[in-house]
């Protein structure tokens, strides 16, 4: 007979056991998952398009090519072709006009999900199918299992997540379109998400789905300061995002610590929902905000996040990509706390997780899984400096060139590929625009650091404007100085993140008249010229997220892109080869522009954007 237990054991103790437990158990089968689906990545990624062929065996689009049911990689690899979104962008139309009939997918197309990256300067939108957010949730689900290996007791605290979701708008044949986490946070999976001590937020559900940007920021981080004790981990979906809410910290300390001392929300906040849900957390605590107002009100804001939040262990962000730039400014405020980049997913697919989160940023690489969709790898070629091709995508690809994409398990350790997917939703070989590179393998699949998205030169927050669209606007904007006889002999460009919100920077070298003086109202001109002609996703960040300042134009001394071409040859250019840079990053020739300014003009108001598509603009005033 067991021995009676010598104290009474609380309920609430074994409950708590109980839960550990599960957990426990739980995490163990999210890993062993991983060693299966990374161990059979071949058989899985076998499995992945046959059952995507086999479903969709008789849409349009692949009787188009000739698939004709089959569904056998080599088939798949001769018959259809690798594509870039204006291949598919017909299609996409008659979706998005209301064409119901089996297109891309067998599966009905239950919203678009639009991506930041754009064509034509609007959002790509990206069909997608109901059961997709199965497969993204499944993605999150490995994330903490994962995380706890290296940081236990997650479980027993909070994150401070700052979540946000973004306007969405309807299609003329009345789909959404939003981008994939507004359509994420909106799902039941996220709003009914059962209790977890994972999935345990110091922001309530009504302040993440708050439309009102300021209203959203104010009511999470007013409820992260509230329980700043009980907060373990920190964090954003990008790095840019994060620093977005300290900077807004920064200037709201006092009202929120306010509102702390006499336990009641500021009037500003009217949305009744965040009002109620704030209100079951905020509670008087003058102490909490004597405390708030002291670290707040000192002048080094140098790692406010360790004072303020004394308990997190780590900053959960992206910082891999463009989102590299934030890294200094993370480490101040942090003074050096862990950076984690958890995975790596777009609207069109999610692909991956990092395996090892506590590497530092640049050691990063996601681990693809081989069970998220059907991936191939396009070998990049590099030109002769060794610096990724970036002027526009390269031409189609030859019928050789598309058969010889490679297999997940077959890319070799440091070559870099193009990442090509098909997926569930209804992509074909589809041309992301990423550049991975190979730096290892879990078991038989393979790992990548994030290299660049392809062409991009400019990113602030989520927008990407490439060296094209930056020309085109640029162009746009020099007609404005022909009145004055002025003329752009050079430009380059520079994401200038040193104040928040960051902002596009354009150094001009200009040939002018002499005897007639260019208004500075001109440049101002030209400046906001620039931000009309750039894309939707950079519009919407300087209107709507407030989350890219006004553009600059700097115009530089005569003479000065004579000494960037000297400054690039004496560290090894080629002369013959050498091309001005559209964009610098490389602090010394950022230096070098900046000491040679000679004027400096802002864009003087916001440029004009609006939720959805241009052409959609109508049918939306209508519904
Ligand atoms: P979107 O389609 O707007 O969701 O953007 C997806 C794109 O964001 C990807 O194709 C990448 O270029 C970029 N991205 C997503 N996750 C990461 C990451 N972990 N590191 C770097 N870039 C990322």
């Amino acid at each position: 007979m067991p021995e009676a237990p010598k104290e009474i054991v609380p309920y609430d103790h074994e409950k708590k056991v109980m839960e550990e437990y599960n957990m426990y158990e739980k995490n163990k089968k999210t890993l062993e998952f991983i060693e299966e689906v990374t161990e059979n990545a071949d058989q899985v990624q076998k499995r992945v398009l046959t059952e995507i062929l086999t479903r969709n065996a008789n849409v349009e689009y692949l009787h188009r090519h000739g698939l004709n049911g089959a569904t056998d990689r080599d088939t798949f690899k001769k018959l259809i072709p690798v594509i870039k979104y204006e291949d598919i962008q017909s299609d996409i139309t008659r979706i998005a006009n209301g064409d119901t009939s089996p297109i891309l997918s067998s599966h009905p197309i239950s919203e678009f999900l639009t991506s930041s990256g754009t064509s034509g300067g609007e959002r790509k939108l990206m069909p997608t199918i109901e059961e997709e957010l199965d497969r993204r949730c499944m993605l999150y689900s490995l994330l903490m299992p994962v995380m706890s290996q290296f940081v236990p007791g997650l479980d027993k605290g909070k994150g401070m997540y700052f979540l946000f979701i973004k306007s969405e708008s309807k299609t003329p044949g009345g789909l959404v379109a939003r981008p994939v986490l507004t359509s994420y946070y909106k799902s039941k999976h996220f709003k009914n998400r059962p209790f977890d001590s994972y999935t345990n937020y110091t922001s309530p559900n009504e302040s993440i789905l708050c439309s009102d940007s300021y209203q959203s920021m104010y009511s999470q981080m007013l409820c992260g300061l509230c329980q700043n004790n009980e907060v373990l981990r920190v964090g954003a979906v990008f790095a840019s995002g994060f620093i977005r809410a300290i900077k807004f910290l920064e200037k709201n300390w006092a009202l929120l610590a306010q509102d702390i001392r006499v336990g009641s929300l500021n009037p500003v906040i009217t949305d009744p929902e965040v009002r109620a849900a704030v209100m079951r957390i905020l509670k008087p605590d003058p102490q909490l905000a004597d405390f708030i107002e002291a670290e707040c009100s000192k002048d080094m804001w140098q790692g406010i996040i360790t004072r303020i939040w004394p308990n997190t262990k780590y900053i959960d962000v992206i910082v891999t990509g463009t989102m590299a730039q934030y890294i200094p400014t993370l480490d101040y405020y942090s003074n050096g706390l862990p950076l984690v980049c958890t995975m790596y997913a777009s609207s069109e697919c999610y692909f991956g997780v990092n395996l090892n989160p506590l590497c530092k940023p640049s050691e990063v690489s996601y681990t693809l899984i081989p069970s998220m969709g059907y991936f191939e790898f396009l070998p990049v070629q590099r030109n002769v400096n060794g610096v990724t091709n970036s002027i526009s995508m390269p031409k189609s690809l030859t019928e050789k060139e598309q058969q010889d994409l490679v297999e997940l398990t077959d890319v070799k350790l440091g070559h870099e590929y193009e990442l090509v997917i098909t997926t569930y939703a209804g992509l074909y070989r589809y041309r992301v625009g990423d550049v991975l590179r190979v730096a290892g393998f879990k078991n038989k699949a393979p790992q990548f650091n994030f290299v660049c998205r392809k062409n991009v030169v400019l990113s602030i927050d989520s927008d990407k404007t490439d060296e094209v669209e930056l020309q085109n606007a640029v162009k746009n904007a020099v007609s404005h100085l022909q009145p004055f006889g002025g003329t752009l002999l050079e430009y380059t460009s520079y994401a200038d993140t040193s104040v928040i919100p960051g902002h596009y920077v354009l150094f001009w070298e200009l040939s002018l008249n002499r005897s007639t003086s260019v208004p500075p109202s001109v440049f101002e001109d030209c400046c906001l010229t620039i931000e009309e002609s750039l894309n939707s996703v950079y519009r919407q960040g300087r209107v709507s997220d407030k989350s890219i300042g006004p553009l600059e134009i700097k115009v530089v001394e005569n003479g000065t892109f004579d000494k960037l071409m000297d400054y690039a040859i004496s560290l090894g250019a080629s002369i013959n080869q050498y091309k001005t840079p559209r964009c610098v990053k490389f602090a010394p020739i950022v230096e070098l522009l900046n000491s040679r300014v000679v004027s400096t003009y802002l864009s003087p108001k916001c440029p004009k954007w609006a939720p959805g598509h241009k052409q959609w603009c109508n049918a939306n005033e209508e519904r």
